[in-house]
């Protein structure tokens, strides 16, 4: 039973369409995967109509943009409703902030002496509601300015580059219990791949699981191996679940091939008996 519960498409930064996320799933063997498009649902139905019809067990999932003491976190909401209307609000606000920041980073990326339009990100992120830096890469790459993502980020988009804005998430201590109350089950994405690490101690998740957190992603490429250990650790202290993913771009990504960590069988059952007891507590 192979299971990679963190993928991405077109939806939102994932290269491919959410029907060929499916297709390659399949291909690579794995008999379980999540769509976890970055602050929207939008992919759902149409990963769900090719996952019946290739045989490969869907689940679904957001990951959504939080903050918690003042650095970015993802947070995985697997099986929430999505239309839960305080979840959509939630949701709106960001996909929001993703879209006002669009013209900020052009504004820097000009003041760095780079010549990039709105209709040039559009054209390469046409379908997605959710805008993000992988856009502007990709509008980088197709005017020639860098060779791929990679490059786009560390000379321009990354924290203290030229093109680089901020934008509004969401606070991690009002989504957790927000995403139980919409059904779903939250567990905490790469937490210590990048910058939270200093903030998403033992302690912090200690009180985010009292809010209702489910588990934290422990496999994963930006973890090296001490730092899976210890977090295997701190989630068994907690009783929190562990979940391994490949957090899948399609090409948008090196060294995130589908299926390259994976989640226990029993991990997932009790993901999934957690989306049946929150979907049974709602009123
Ligand atoms: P944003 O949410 O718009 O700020 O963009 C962050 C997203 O960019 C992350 O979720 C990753 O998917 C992607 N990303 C970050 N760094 C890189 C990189 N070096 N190469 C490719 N994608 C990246
Ligand atoms: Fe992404
Ligand atoms: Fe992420
Ligand atoms: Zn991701």
């Amino acid at each position: 039973m192979r299971i990679d519960l963190h993928t991405h498409s077109r939806a939102s930064d994932g290269t491919q369409s959410p029907a060929e996320v499916m297709r390659a799933a399949a291909e690579a063997g794995l008999d379980v995967v999540a769509l976890t498009d970055h602050d929207t649902a939008q992919g759902w139905a149409e990963a769900t109509e090719a996952a019946e019809s290739l045989g490969i067990d869907l689940v679904t999932g957001i990951e959504v943009s939080t903050r918690f003491e003042h650095t970015g976190v993802h947070l995985l909401a697997y099986l929430p409703d999505a239309e839960d209307p305080d979840l959509v609000l939630a949701l709106d606000r960001v996909l929001a902030g993703r879209s006002s920041r669009v013209p900020a980073m052009l504004a820097n990326l000009r003041a760095a002496g780079i010549e990039l339009s709105e209709d040039d990100v559009r054209r390469v992120s046409a379908g997605t509601p959710a805008t993000g830096r992988p856009h502007v890469a990709d509008a980088l790459v197709a005017r020639g300015v860098v060779a791929d993502r990679a490059e786009a980020f560390e000379r321009y988009l990354n924290p203290g580059r030229p093109g680089y804005a901020s934008r509004y998430a969401a606070d991690l201590e009002d989504v957790v219990p927000l995403v139980v109350a919409a059904g779903g089950v939250p567990v905490v994405a790469h937490p210590w791949a990048r910058s939270a690490r200093p903030v998403l101690t033992e302690a912090a998740f200690a009180q985010l699981r009292d809010l209702g957190l489910a588990g934290i992603e422990v496999d994963h490429q930006g973890h090296d191996a001490a730092a899976r250990e210890v977090l295997r650790a701190i989630a068994r202290n907690l009783d929190l679940a562990v979940t391994g993913s490949s957090d899948y771009h399609g090409s948008g990504k090196v060294d995130h091939d589908l299926g390259c960590n994976t989640t226990a069988p029993e991990e997932l059952a009790r993901i999934r008996e957690l989306a049946v007891n929150a979907r049974a507590a709602r009123t």
